[in-house]
């Protein structure tokens, strides 16, 4: 099995998650005693917040090719982000490192494709939404994206900066999030991708009429399956 270097902390919130789910699936995998190999590190999210907050994507870009640095060193011979936003500095941190990189939009995009959906629904920060590399990706691989309107993406990004990344999970932002869905559905929408890795903590399946793609569960699957060679 390689070890998986895990660039977290973006929020903390989905890092737990990830870690979580990743030991589940190598358990799942494996069984017996077995866990994930895997090294983290974890950034002061407040650090990277006023960085996007301020568009300082060179600052942005310099640290997380630090920390990547310092994960390959470490030991990691497999090297993930966990978070969709900060993929805008990607291209940065994939350069910083000589061990293979897994973009998350390329996970999510292969698991639409796999899905044999061509049109999805984007759900994000403001950055992820607005911003053309993460729909260029999908683009790459062949997928239309539709995003919110602006009403409804200061909805999405309010509610992740507000509620998610601090383990805060209301009911209202769900129906919120399930009216954001509907609507994008209604424009032709085939799936909706959960495009920031705290949304799946809010929404599931249940909550959208077509299907979910859980960025961070997607991403957890790939980078493991990858570390222990069965991709
Ligand atoms: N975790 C989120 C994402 O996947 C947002 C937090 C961040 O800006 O990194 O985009």
């Amino acid at each position: 099995m390689q070890t998986i270097g895990v660039l977290g902390g973006m929020s903390w919130e989905s890092s737990l998650e990830w870690y979580r789910l990743a030991n589940e699936r190598v358990r799942d995998r494996l069984g017996g005693h077995h866990s994930a190999r895997i090294v983290l590190d974890s950034v002061d999210f407040a650090e990277v917040e006023a960085m996007q907050a301020r568009g300082d994507w060179d600052a942005a870009g310099d640290l997380l090719a630090d920390r990547a640095r310092a994960l390959e060193r470490a030991g990691a011979e497999l090297l993930v982000l966990c978070t969709n936003t900060m993929h805008l500095v990607a291209d940065r941190i994939q350069d910083a490192v000589g061990i293979p990189f897994l973009h998350i939009a390329d996970v999510a995009a292969e698991a639409v494709n796999r899905a044999g959906l061509t049109t999805v629904g984007l759900l994000g920060t403001a950055f992820t939404m607005e911003q053309p590399f993460y729909r260029e990706r999908l683009a790459a691989h062949g997928i239309r994206t539709l995003v919110p309107d602006a009403d409804d993406r200061r909805a999405v990004h309010a509610i992740i900066y507000d509620e998610l990344v601090h383990g805060e999970i209301r009911e209202e932002s769900r129906q919120r999030y399930r009216e954001v869905i509907d609507r994008l559905v209604a424009r032709g929408a085939q799936g909706i991708i959960l495009g920031c890795t705290e949304i799946e903590l809010l929404v599931s399946a249940g909550d959208s009429p077509v299907s979910v793609f859980p960025t961070t569960a997607l991403h957890v699957a790939a980078a493991v399956d990858r570390a222990l060679g069965v991709d």
